[in-house]
């Protein structure tokens, strides 16, 4: 893997141009993703107008879906819990309230949620990040100041001709009816890994893609399980075995792309005894209760290290800013809790008509998300080195940390609690009572 690009324009703050008319947004935020949603949410919650702008077609609220099903963390539950929308996005799914680690046969660690000094709350959630959505897009159609477009993306981000002070973009917003330019004060980019804002805002990135290398397996939920997480370290890769939405089961698999590539394509019943072998606690379950190649499924992850998140009056939230791998389970927690620190030090952006807080924010997190990513890199690499027979050690650190299949274990402490630099901001980020205008001006 290559270095990380030099950072640049880290700290050097830009002047933030007021709304260009009247009927221009506060904030353009492109995305209408989780990160985007929390943020327009907790900036309307602060009377700042908002319009998202979102290229899919507006969501069936409670309609049919079978999405991913990541996990929320405690602090991020916190969060949400906060804004009191917790309980709807509880309904129908398992808690985690344990998690234990199982390498070379044996149990090497145990957490309990509820042992975490200062959790929120003292359990994890896997959620149907389709559920996740809805909950959000409800509280914000209910937020006055936030407006939702659908079926709308980003053009380009022309130079404001109405601004002289530093390098202010507006926004060509593409929409059924043709093209419009917005001059918002700020724009932000929820737009996700592959961000069109970040492109057009000339942020350069470092891209490490892995098409494959990791598997899902979805079977009914077996009574003995219970609350916990199972992660087990194998000669074969990493399995996760965790309960998820409508009493289901999900087995994640992450190995090396060769390795993933020939099970998944080869026989079924060739890729259930693996699983069966990695997860000796449901083994029988497993065998009895993997029928078809319609419980599995394959997804493509991406390391994205944009060497900026804050450009003039563009700004990169979630997914955007930091792709993280799946391996830890965090892009969401991450994409989540950055939307949730960073509404406040918009709104005090906006009101002091300059980027400084956004630089301080960037400042802090992008050094943990860097090396968390370092993390994940390690890891990744360590099974790819496995696979093809060789030692594994990279940059003078031995990998593997004793376990089977390249280890890396990320430690649970900042998983659930986030980190610890923010840990105040996330505690006090959802406490904004719906309808407070402490930004309205
Ligand atoms: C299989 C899988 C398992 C995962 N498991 C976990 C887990 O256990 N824990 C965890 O924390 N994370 C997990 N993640 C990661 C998590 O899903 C992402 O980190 C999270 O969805 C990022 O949120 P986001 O809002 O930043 O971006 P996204 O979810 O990508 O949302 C971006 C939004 O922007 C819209 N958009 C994109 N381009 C444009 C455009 N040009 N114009 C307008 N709109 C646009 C998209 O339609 C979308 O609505 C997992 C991901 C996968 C794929």
């Amino acid at each position: 893997m290559s270095e990380p690009a030099e950072p640049t324009n880290r700290t050097a703050s830009a002047v933030l141009p007021g709304p260009g008319t009247a009927a221009d947004p506060d904030v353009a935020i492109v995305g209408a993703g989780p990160a985007g949603l929390l943020l327009g949410l907790l900036l309307g919650r602060r009377g700042r107008r908002v319009l998202l702008i979102e290229r899919e077609a507006a969501p069936e609220i409670g309609g049919p879906g079978n999405g991913i099903c990541p996990i929320l963390q405690p602090a991020t539950l916190g969060i949400l819990d906060d804004l009191g929308l917790l309980p709807d996005l509880a309904r129908g799914t398992t808690p985690v309230t344990h998690g234990e680690v199982v390498a070379g046969g044996a149990v090497v660690a145990g957490y309990a949620y509820a042992g975490l000094p200062d959790a929120p709350v003292d359990y994890a959630l896997p959620t149907s990040i389709i559920q996740l959505r809805d909950v959000l897009t409800v509280a914000v159609r209910a937020t006055p100041g936030v407006e939702i477009v659908y079926g709308a993306t980003v053009h380009g981000l022309p130079a404001r001709d109405d601004v002289t002070a530093g390098a202010s973009r507006g926004l060509l917003l593409e929409t059924a009816e043709g093209t419009r330019t917005l001059r918002p004060s700020l724009i932000v980019g929820c737009d996700g890994k592959r961000s069109a804002v970040r492109d057009m805002a000339g942020i350069s990135s470092q891209v490490t893609e892995f098409r494959r290398g990791y598997l899902e397996l979805r079977l009914p939920m077996p009574e003995f399980w219970g609350g916990m997480m199972r992660a087990y370290f194998t000669s074969d890769g990493y399995m996760l075995g965790t309960p998820i939405a409508d009493d289901r089961l999900l087995l994640v698999w992450i190995t090396d792309e060769e390795t993933a590539g020939r099970a998944a394509d080869g026989p079924f019943d060739e890729l259930v005894e693996r699983y069966a072998k990695g997860v000796p606690d449901a083994a029988d379950w497993i065998r009895a209760h993997a029928h078809d190649r319609s419980q599995l499924r394959e997804f493509p992850h991406h390391i994205v290290r944009p060497d900026r998140w804050v450009d003039g009056n563009v700004l990169l939230v979630g997914d955007s800013a930091h792709g993280v791998h799946v391996y830890g389970g965090q892009g969401l927690n991450l994409s989540l809790q950055d939307a949730a620190c960073l509404a406040d030090a918009v709104d005090r952006a906006l009101t002091e008509a300059d980027t400084a807080e956004l630089h301080r924010f960037e400042a802090v997190r992008m050094p943990f998300v860097s090396a968390f990513q370092d993390m994940q890199e390690l890891h990744l690499a360590a099974l790819a080195a496995r696979s093809a027979g060789q030692g594994s050690t990279q940059g003078g650190r031995r990998s593997g940390g004793g376990q089977q299949g390249g280890g890396h274990l990320p430690e649970f402490a900042p998983l659930a609690l986030g980190q610890p630099e923010l840990r105040d901001a996330l505690a006090a980020a959802g406490r904004v009572p719906a309808g407070s205008a402490g930004g309205a001006r």
